[in-house]
């Protein structure tokens, strides 16, 4: 399935294709078409909704079932009924959990739970009035790529998640779509506060999808985003073939660095680094990390791979971690709300990995995350480090890369352009 411009609509000089598809504004001040409205009604038709869950590690199965709500019988119906095909003890870190709640008169009722036990096999478990049953299913995932392209007019959100063209995407994946291009895109561009009306985006997403449609994993195969008049590209390569690939841009070099740039995903800084008034004490102090304001229990990740060295509670930090990396750095997270479980003095952690999440505790006056970097022993503004650049594409697979890269870039060319979708404005 193609979702989707078409080229040959566009080279038919179909501008007001493109209106209707690409710059959600135009249309609604143009016909009056309130597309924002439509598309959320399709959803709200829905009578349910399913969350996707993820067996982190150091997580369980029934964790996940009590973090989702599920009450003691239904927790226990659903386990009793689980253990018949398979043993909950034994799911692989990165197993999916699907749970799907049915609207009823009389409130929200447990429908669906589904177990992804390996690429092919499902675990379905039904429960009804009498009860929860289960069985296992193979089922053969198909792979489809999404296209879209568009105009931001506030934020990439918006843009990306209110976009007609993907209406017929579930809201979890659209939600995937923006999140990829944050991840990709996070050391070049800081979405929080250097998205500038006019900037354009495009991208290919290669989706595995399930039998009924929902996405059970994918990447970014190519993607561009113009930020005040700048390219930047990203575009998926696997050197070594074993599905770990990463991004490179068009030179061939990585657009990854050691460090993310931010712990929390789609976060909203509250406080830099450098000298301010202390909330609490009253007083002018040093600020030595920055500030993320989020919701409580929002995931904190470690911003680069390494070991826990400390996780406890203190009276200043509350609960606290700290996680050291190569080359002398060390990462604070502090004030969360609780450890990820498995999280433990020694752990070692993946760049990206969930650790915690956000609280108040310790001396806090709200909901949020305070980071700290320090390299060698003594604290650095994070956002003002120039980290160096993940390993560039081999020597080795450069012949490959060159065909695979112009191959990834030819489908991403292929749909409306910078010009293209800012002359839609201009025509107005
Ligand atoms: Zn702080």
């Amino acid at each position: 399935m193609r979702i989707s411009f078409n080229r040959v609509q566009i080279t038919a000089g179909a501008l007001a294709a493109l209106c209707g598809m690409a710059v959600l504004g135009l249309v609604a001040s143009r016909g009056g078409v309130p597309e924002a409205e439509v598309a959320e009604a399709v959803y709200a038709s829905v009578p349910g909704r399913a969350e996707v869950h993820e067996i982190a590690r150091g997580r369980t199965f029934g964790g996940i079932l009590h973090d989702a709500g599920l009450g003691t019988a239904d927790y226990r119906r659903v386990l009793d009924a689980f253990r018949k095909e398979a043993d909950p003890r034994r799911l692989k870190s990165g197993t999916s959990v699907r749970i799907q709640w049915l609207e009823t008169p009389g409130g929200e009722r447990l429908h669906r739970i589904e177990v992804g036990l390996n690429r092919d096999q499902t675990v379905f478990v039904d429960c009804g009035g009498g009860g929860c049953g289960a069985s296992t299913m193979t089922l053969a995932t198909s792979i489809d790529t999404v296209y879209a392209a568009g105009r931001i007019e506030s934020s990439l959100w918006s843009a990306v998640t209110n976009l007609p063209e993907l209406a017929a995407t579930s809201a979890g994946d659209r939600r995937n779509f923006v999140l990829s291009l944050d991840r990709v895109f996070q050391w070049q561009i800081d979405f929080s506060r250097q998205i500038m009306p006019g900037d354009t985006y495009r991208f290919v997403f290669e989706r595995e999808k399930r039998p009924e449609g929902s996405m059970r994993t994918g990447h970014l195969l190519s993607a561009e985003i113009v930020n005040s008049g700048k390219a930047y590209h990203a575009i998926w390569f696997d050197p070594n073939g074993d599905g770990e690939g990463t991004w490179y841009d068009l030179d061939g070099q990585s657009v990854r660095r050691a460090f993310l740039m931010k712990p929390i995903e789609l976060s909203r800084i509250s406080s830099r680094f450098g000298m301010r008034h202390h909330p609490i004490l009253k007083e002018w102090r040093n600020h030595n990390g920055v500030d993320y304001a989020a919701s409580r229990g929002t995931p904190v990740q470690s911003t680069g791979a390494g070991v826990v060295v400390r996780r406890n509670r203190s009276e200043t930090y509350g609960n606290v971690i700290d996680v050291r990396h190569p080359n002398g750095f060390l990462t604070r997270y502090a004030h969360l709300n609780g450890f990820e479980r498995g999280i433990a003095v020694g752990s070692r952690v993946g760049q990206g990995e969930v650790i915690g999440y956000v609280g108040m505790t310790g001396m806090a006056t709200g909901y949020h995350l305070h980071y700290e970097m320090h390299a060698s022993g003594r604290p650095v503004d994070p956002l003002a480090i120039e980290f160096p650049p993940e390993d560039p594409v081999p020597a080795d697979d450069r012949a490959r890369w060159e065909l695979e890269s112009a191959a990834r870039l030819a489908l991403l060319f292929s749909l409306p352009g910078p010009d293209e979708l800012r002359a839609v404005r201009a025509d107005q």
